[in-house]
């Protein structure tokens, strides 16, 4: 290297663009959402999102909002190019749901994007054709007022960035969510979704509770408490699931402030907290909650996404979340919520409760959250490798010694161990992580078989889905019908459930399927594993005796008896011991015989 050469030089507009896109475009949803928000904030009273294969091929945002001129219509593709902020000042009270001036931009470097643009007092309209970066075409054009955004090939020039997006169902799952959120947040706009010419989700302009129904169905809507409560410094309204009804996971956890769509732990924490007494263990309560508070005291410049807000006074919003809450529920007759969990396997929770109010229960919010957030997200070391032989041996150092000799005796614990006497000692089995095991095994095995082993519904179910969860079924069927679904897709929304796996315990036929998809939608957040993993996973757990099922003798030998053939006995698919074994010269050492 010659003298005087430098190292540093200033990035080309083009490649420094391409960078700063994969902060803020990162997959067909994110591209969605920022331009549905582009529409909200120009005013729009409908908003049309038209997507082909799964917004890689073709995105389109169309708006009757205001519109651009001419030149307007060209610059808005510069980065840090926004009519919304001009001055420091404005940074403190955004009221807009864009602001930074970089969305366009940023898609545009590593898409296709044609605009069509007129705003409704001009005569003729604008197109502009933007590729990687570049401007293609900026003439007339006719059109109708507002504009229409087009994106196509996305990511076409980033291949890394094209590879890593997931298939079409899970991208499209990622729009529909972003869809959802944008619909939800404002419901005096109406919305449609068409994907591959398919309607997926029409709302008319309404009210919260019209736009409830349109975007989760009827039937769950029903089933919400709604509230609103102004009596604090914060605002807040919204909808409640029930206790009875929640989620095993946060996926259904709708929050916005001031009209814009956010993810806050702690204010997510508030709402649980004030559940706290209803709720079995690691399940989360759906709900969907709008909060008002002042812009100036709000900072949304905290990330690309905007998705994470700084409140000036966090403990002030926790409090204010938690009580509002703890209120609308306090309000509610409950009595039937409560009596179905004591009745169930925490069976403890009836006895406890009898005589106090709800309030009393609920109790009264910390000043500051200390716990953190329910229990921590992803489970102890769960990768495939769990699923090889060694993985076992690795665990115990010895490997199984055998089956019991079936003519032994077997006795429940507690409605929740099974314990036997071995040769050389006693074994104690959890249940629950045993059945758990080996119908992950017996999972993994239906995927590869041409065999489908299933038991006809003797009255087949009409499932009424949300749309997230009809688009998870349209992903994963053909391996929900390996396991042994038998499953009829009756228009977009609407599905027949004709048969199940035979390994589903009698009772729990109609309620498994939402099950596994809960359960699923909650792993694939945190987990990562691939579908066919990730599925056996949350069927089994699903699908598997619990803690508190009473178990006949027969049915604890075949369990015994199914262990010993898995092939790896030791853990539960989420890496919890399945058995524990003591051998008589501990138990000799105990009592402290000598012999
Ligand atoms: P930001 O939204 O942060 O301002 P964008 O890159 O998303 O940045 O948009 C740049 C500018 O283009 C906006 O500030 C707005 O003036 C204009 N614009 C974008 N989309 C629309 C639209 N659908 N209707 C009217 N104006 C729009
Ligand atoms: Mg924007």
């Amino acid at each position: 290297m010659k003298p005087g050469d430098s190292l540093i030089h200033v990035l080309p507009r083009e490649l420094a663009d391409k960078i700063a896109a994969g902060e803020v475009v990162q997959r067909p949803g994110s591209a969605v959402k920022e331009l549905i928000e582009n529409s909200i904030d120009a005013g729009a009273r409908s908003v049309t999102v038209v997507l082909k294969g799964a917004g890689k091929t073709l995105i389109r945002v169309t708006d009757d909002g205001s519109g651009m001129g001419w030149h307007d219509a060209l610059s808005s593709f510069s980065r840090h190019a926004t009519s919304k902020i001009s001055s420091h000042a404005d940074l403190d009270a955004i009221r807009t749901l864009g602001f930074r001036g970089e969305a366009l931009a940023a898609i545009s470097a590593v898409s296709s994007v044609e605009m069509k643009t007129k705003r409704a007092a001009d005569e003729i309209g604008t197109r502009v054709h933007v590729e990687g970066g570049t401007v293609r075409v900026h003439e007339k054009e006719g059109c109708s007022a507002g504009t229409s955004v087009s994106v196509r090939n996305l990511f076409y020039n980033t291949p890394g960035r094209r590879k890593f997006l997931k298939s079409d169902r899970t991208e499209f799952r990622h729009i529909l969510d972003a869809v959802q959120r944008a619909a939800m947040s404002r419901p005096d706009i109406s919305f449609v979704l068409i994907s591959d010419g398919e309607t997926i989700l029409t709302s008319e302009a309404g009210d919260a509770a019209s736009r409830v129904r349109d975007v989760f169905g009827t039937k769950q809507a029903s089933t919400l408490i709604d509230f609103s409560d102004r009596t604090g410094p914060l605002a807040v309204s919204g909808f409640l699931g029930r206790p009875r009804l929640a989620r095993k996971g946060r996926s259904e956890q709708y929050l916005f402030l001031n009209g814009r769509p956010i993810v806050s732990r702690n204010l997510g924490h508030a709402v649980y907290r004030a559940y706290e007494h209803l709720l079995e263990k690691s399940s989360f309560p759906f709900f969907v909650l709008f909060l008002e508070w002042d812009p100036e005291k709000i900072d949304v410049n905290v990330h690309p996404s905007k998705v994470e807000v700084k409140f000036e006074d966090e403990n002030l919003v926790y409090r204010a979340v938690h009580s509002a809450v703890r209120r609308a529920l306090g309000a509610q007759d409950l009595g039937a919520d409560l009596a179905l969990q004591a009745g169930g396997a925490r069976g403890d929770f009836g006895r406890e409760t009898e005589g106090f109010s709800l309030a009393q229960l609920i109790g009264e919010p910390s000043p500051r959250p200390s716990d953190p957030w329910g229990p921590p997200p992803g489970g102890a070391g769960i990768t495939s490798d769990l699923f090889t032989p060694d993985f076992a041996a690795r665990e115990t150092g010895t490997p199984p010694a055998g089956p019991p000799t079936l003519d032994r005796p077997v006795w429940q614990l507690h409605d929740k161990y099974i314990i036997s006497p071995t040769p050389e000692g006693v074994l104690i089995v959890d249940q629950h992580a045993a059945h758990e095991r080996i119908i992950y095994e017996k999972a993994i095995i239906r995927f590869e078989s041409l065999q489908v082993e299933s038991q006809e519904l003797l009255f087949p179910q009409t499932i009424e889905l949300s749309p997230a969860d009809a688009a998870l079924v349209a992903e994963l069927q053909p391996l929900l019908e390996k396991l042994g679904f038998v499953l009829k897709m009756f228009g977009a929304r609407t599905l027949i459930l004709e048969g199940v796996p035979s390994d589903i315990r009698p009772g729990s036929e109609s309620t498994i399927l939402g099950d596994v998809l809960n359960l699923y939608r909650e792993d694939e957040q945190r987990l990562k594993l691939n579908p066919r993993e990730q599925l056996a996973k949350s069927y089994s757990c699903r699908a598997a005796v619990k803690a508190g099922d009473r178990l006949g003798n027969a049915e604890m030998t075949s369990l015994i008896e199914q262990l010993f053939r898995a092939r790896v006995p030791y853990v539960c698919p989420h890496g919890r011991p399945v058995m524990v074994r003591l051998s008589l010269s501990e138990l000799d050492r105990r009592f402290g015989r000598t012999s």
